[in-house]
């Protein structure tokens, strides 16, 4: 246990929900070791806890409502548990501030995304004060920026690693600039020391996290840019693999595409949204990138990075989206054959330029349309998975299926790869599978 300097113990229990995306999932990773550093134990569920935070995320309408549902739980525990803490973190918070301790009595604390380092603090505080507190000032240095832990679901042997908070591109569907703030670079000395403390406890795999990681260090002075920061980072001793995630296709250049090519830790992966095929949703949209520009991203990468896997974000349904719009989303998918896809229907978003548009699609349009586009991407990443099948990938052991006692790791490409119970591996061995099966969604392979 590791107490931070100038706060007390605190005692009890806690319980985290989170919803949405893999920034909040870390999030909700950095919360938990706060909470365990000061003293709290995790519990299996909100019945049984002292504190429960509901890290929320604003990115999508669905999880928003899911926050409001989880609030209307929470009136009967705090009947039963008068002292139980409850704190609403994450974009939410961020966004409504002090509309929703106006909204609803049961909550003790609205946590804003720039202040998750001062919750044990603001626990300690509610507890002795008896007091309702809001924390969403928006700070220059975020203390919660330089804080690793461990990839869910990964053992200790994978990491996410924040090197950026923020956006400063305001797409117009997407409320991440008003939730998160503008970018923030951490300094590459910083994720530097990170990583070389996360190869000495073991960790083999790390995942570069920031919502836009080509723009690394454009806000810093000391020069190092995203290329040139995997490249220093594959030096230390003992990391494997290193990913990142996310990617802006308007400032993916050449030089990253060299760095994946010719530094050999770094992963054959890259995750970049295209979002949509039509020119003029792009614009609406205000991407920065043509499709024909996106097509030549994919080109020189697929030339330098022979064996590379693309996966991308697709909206259907943005505000005016019309038939041939949606078949150019379309047509791009057959022409560009992502390995994966995470798609979704557009949803109106407050304080965005997109949701005050006034030719929203009906939702009954917009669920055909996503079918559509599921139907599509499941035959193509089924033909890749079928195509893998024969070869020979390196696999990381992440973990055991506790259903199976399987064990399960991934291969450079970010594929999931089950092997036979049988097999005689470790959490933490790099292995060489021989691939057998070729699944929906995923692979299920053989030591060799
Ligand atoms: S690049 Fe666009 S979609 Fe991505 S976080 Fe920034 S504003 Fe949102």
């Amino acid at each position: 246990m590791e107490q931070r300097p100038g706060t007390e113990l605190l005692k009890g229990s806690y319980y985290i929900e989170t919803y949405g995306c893999q920034m909040n999932e870390h999030d909700s990773e950095k919360i938990a070791q706060l909470l365990e550093d000061q003293g709290l134990c995790p519990v299996d569920t909100a019945e049984m806890a002292d504190v429960i935070v509901i890290n929320t995320c604003a990115i999508r309408e669905k999880p928003e409502h899911k926050v409001y549902s989880a609030l209307g739980k929470l009136r009967a525990l705090k009947k039963r548990k008068p002292d139980l803490i409850s704190i609403v973190a994450g974009c939410v918070a961020q966004q409504q501030k002090q509309e929703l301790l106006k909204r609803t009595d049961v909550l003790d604390c609205v946590l804003g995304t720039h202040a998750i380092s001062e919750l044990p603090a603001l626990i300690s505080r509610i507890r002795r004060e008896r007091r309702r507190v809001c924390e969403t000032e928006f700070r220059r240095d975020v203390t919660s920026l330089h804080m690793s832990a461990p990839r869910k679901g990964a053992g200790s042997v994978c990491s996410y690693v924040t090197i950026m908070q923020g956006c400063s591109n305001f797409c117009t569907y997407c409320v991440v600039p008003y939730t998160r703030g503008p970018e923030q670079s951490r300094q590459a000395y910083e994720i530097i020391n990170e990583v070389q403390q996360l190869a000495r406890s073991g960790v083999r795999e790390i995942t570069l996290l920031g919502q836009n990681v080509n723009a690394y260090g454009k806000d810093l002075k000391d020069g190092v840019r995203f290329p040139e920061l995997l490249r220093q980072l594959s030096h230390i001793d003992g990391i494997a693999r290193v990913r990142f995630t996310t990617s802006h296709p308007r400032d993916f250049h050449e030089d990253l595409a060299a760095a994946m090519r010719d530094v050999e830790a770094v992963c054959e992966h890259v995750h970049l949204p295209l979002q949509a095929g039509s020119d003029r949703i792009l614009r609406e949209m205000r991407r920065g990138y043509t499709y024909e520009e996106y097509l030549e991203k994919i080109r020189f990468l697929r030339e330098m990075v022979p064996h590379v896997a693309v996966t991308t974000d697709i909206i259907v349904g943005f505000p005016g989206e019309t038939r041939e719009d949606f078949e150019a989303t379309c047509q791009a998918l057959q022409t560009i054959r992502f390995d994966q896809i995470f798609s979704f229907k557009y949803s109106v978003r407050p304080q965005t330029v997109a949701g005050s548009l006034n030719n929203h699609l009906s939702e009954d349009v917009k669920k055909l349309r996503l079918a559509m586009v599921h139907d599509i991407q499941s035959a193509i990443t089924q033909q890749y998975h079928t195509d893998t099948v024969g070869s020979v990938e390196e696999v990381l052991i992440e973990g055991i299926r506790t259903a199976t006692g399987q064990p399960f790791g991934r291969t450079r490409t970010g594929k999931i790869v089950n092997l036979e119970v049988s097999e005689n591996v470790f959490i933490g061995d790099l292995i060489q599978a021989k691939i057998i099966k070729g699944l929906k969604h995923s692979l299920v392979g053989k030591k060799v």
